[in-house]
Parts: structure tokens; sequence; C-alpha cells
């Protein structure tokens, strides 16, 4: 972490807005790799190791898919490392933002996996703090450094956020809601993030005929959510090399391609990817399905009432999606006229 992040940053223990002090211990340009942040009001201490501020308590225990997963498949969602344009594609798509507008934009990556989106982000111009829960955070570390600082990761629950409030022009939180413990809370945590003018955008699993069709998957999924992550593997490898060649198969003829929709593997197969590339991405997929403890699908309405009731406003929704703005509005547009 450089040390100006220290400016952003706010004790999670006690919510004390005062300013966190950083002890360094080890250092590489302005870059701190090993110390220390200390609340100077409630005497919480957080570790920085190997660059990354630490904030998360036991609940990362109950990520550890999420900790495997990033750092075994790191690179294959990374546009810039596996010649692709999949997530700036998803990026763009899903957030509605302006490649232009991004430029020195600061942006908040809540829950950043390993850093697929985030590396997009900055890769486009952005400022880019990217949380973590999971051992994920490392992997998204070492793909992102490559920016100059403008990435930084911390490891912190969404629940727990160890920032201030109001400080960022645009808050995404993809392909995460589904997986919390409490979807409602994670939606609505985010928005204080933003400053005035901010623009918030979630992508997340609806809640329509998926759950109902994907019939193998959710009673395997009621006993994988339960297994270790070696034997979730094993399962996932199973079930890949068995069904791959069919879903691959499928995929390629344009009335039969719906069959996947029924498949127990989250079959993926652009053709911008080389079959190789097909299926390491479908293994992730797989293991995706089958590793997270929790899977929560939403409603995109009640998201958007959820969020429209933090205050945001513009709020628009879509199957999956949201969008919304916080404020935005001068004083004199927003204050009664005088009588
Ligand atoms: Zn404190």
């Amino acid at each position: 972490m450089y040390r100006h992040i220290v400016d952003i940053l706010a004790c999670p223990g006690c919510g004390n807005d005062q300013a966190l002090d950083l002890d360094v211990t080890e250092e590489a340009d302005d870059d701190v790799i090993t110390g220390s942040l200390n609340c100077p009001s409630c005497k919480a201490t957080f570790p920085v190791t190997n660059g990354i501020p630490r904030f998360a308590g036991v609940d990362a225990d109950d990520f550890d898919n999420f900790d495997f997963q990033w750092n075994k498949w790191s690179a294959i969602q990374i546009d810039r490392l596996s010649g692709h344009t999949l997530s700036e594609d998803r990026f763009l798509a899903d957030s509605r933002w302006d490649r232009e507008w991004l430029k020195g934009k600061w942006i908040l990556d809540a829950g950043c996996g390993a850093g697929r989106f985030a590396d997009v982000a900055a890769s486009l111009g952005a400022n880019v703090v990217a949380c973590d829960l999971s051992g994920a955070i490392d992997a998204c570390r070492r793909t992102t450094i490559d920016h100059d600082g403008r990435v930084t990761c911390i490891q912190a629950s969404i629940y727990d956020l160890p920032l201030r409030a109001g400080v960022f022009d645009a808050v995404y939180c993809f392909g995460v809601i589904q997986h919390t413990p409490d979807p409602a809370r994670t939606i609505t945590t985010l928005p204080r993030f933003l400053k005035d003018g901010g623009s918030l955008a979630l992508n997340f699993y609806e809640r329509d005929w998926r759950a109902r069709v994907q019939l193998v998957k959710y009673a395997l999924r009621a006993i994988t959510r339960r297994l270790s992550t070696r034997r979730n593997l094993a399962v996932s490898r199973a079930l890949v090399a068995g069904l791959f060649p069919l879903t691959s198969f499928l995929s390629r003829i344009r009335v039969i391609r719906q069959i996947n929709h029924f498949m127990p593997i989250a079959g993926y197969h652009p053709p911008s990817l080389t079959r190789e590339q097909q299926r390491t991405w479908t293994l992730l997929d797989t293991f995706d399905w089958y590793g997270p403890k929790y899977e929560i699908r939403q409603n995109h309405r009640e998201v958007a009432d959820l969020v429209a009731n933090t205050g945001l406003t513009g709020v628009e929704s879509r199957p999956g999606l949201v969008w919304a703005q916080k404020g935005g509005h001068t004083p004199e547009k927003s204050e009664p006229a005088a009588p």
C-alpha cells in the first residue's frame, strides 16, 4: 500500500474518522510492504503484510474456496495476461461507465477476487481500491502491481470496510453479492462510500428460471458447499472432464445450445478463447458454482428498492443489474425556495 492511502482509511472497529497511524517496517519506494496501522482512538492494530493492509477477522475462513480459486486461476480472467477482452467488455457493459469518464476517477471494487475488473479499471486510467475478505487479495495484488500504485489492495470484509465515507467517484460490486451471507446488508452498506455525484453499479445472480432448471447443480451444491476445497476441486474436475466436450459441442449449434443451461457444469465457450482456455475457465466457473458457502439469488426490483432506500437517486435495474447515483444536486437546486 502507498502511504497516501492512509488519507482514505478509517478504523473499522470504532468507526472513528481520526487517521490511522502507520508504522512502517519495510518499504519499497513509497510502497509499504510490512508494517501496521494503529487506531489512536480504540487502540486496535491491523497488520500490513506483503503490501496489503489486513482488516479481516476469522470470517475469512468461510471463504477459503475463494482464496484457493483465485490463487490457482489468477490469470485466466485477466485480459492483459490472457490475451482477450472479455473482462473489459463485461466491466464496461455492467458498469455503463465511459472509458473517458473513468480516467483519474477513484473507484472502490467491493469483492475484487483475483482483480479481474480492478485490472481493467486501472488499465483504463482509474485509481482503484480493491477489497476482498479472502486470500484472493494476494492474487489481486500480484496481478495489479503492474499499474504503478493505481490499485490498492485491502483485505477486509464488505461489512467492515476500513474506508472513509464519501470518498469514491464510483463503487462497483460484481459477482459478489450472491456469495455473501446477508445480501441486503451487502447492498445497503456500499452507497455511503460514494461522494456526491458518485455512481454505483451492482451485478448479482438473478432469482430467475436458472434456479429452477439447474436441478443437478443445486442438488450437488447441497453437499458440496460443506466439502473441503480439495474434494470440491475433485468433484468439479470430474464433472468438467465428463461434460466439457458435450457443452463445447452444444455451444456451437444455435438451436440446441440452450440445453447447456441444464448441465451441471458452467460451460464457457466464447470463440475468442482457445479450447484450453475455455476448459480452464469452465473448470474455474464450475468450482465457483460448487465451492461457495453461500449462493443467494436476488430479484433486481428488490435490489433497486434497497438501493433507493439508502437515498441514492436515478436507480435503474435490469435482471442481474442495478445502477444508481448519489445526489449530484447543487444546493441551489435541492433546497426548497424560501417562503
Ligand atoms: Zn478504532
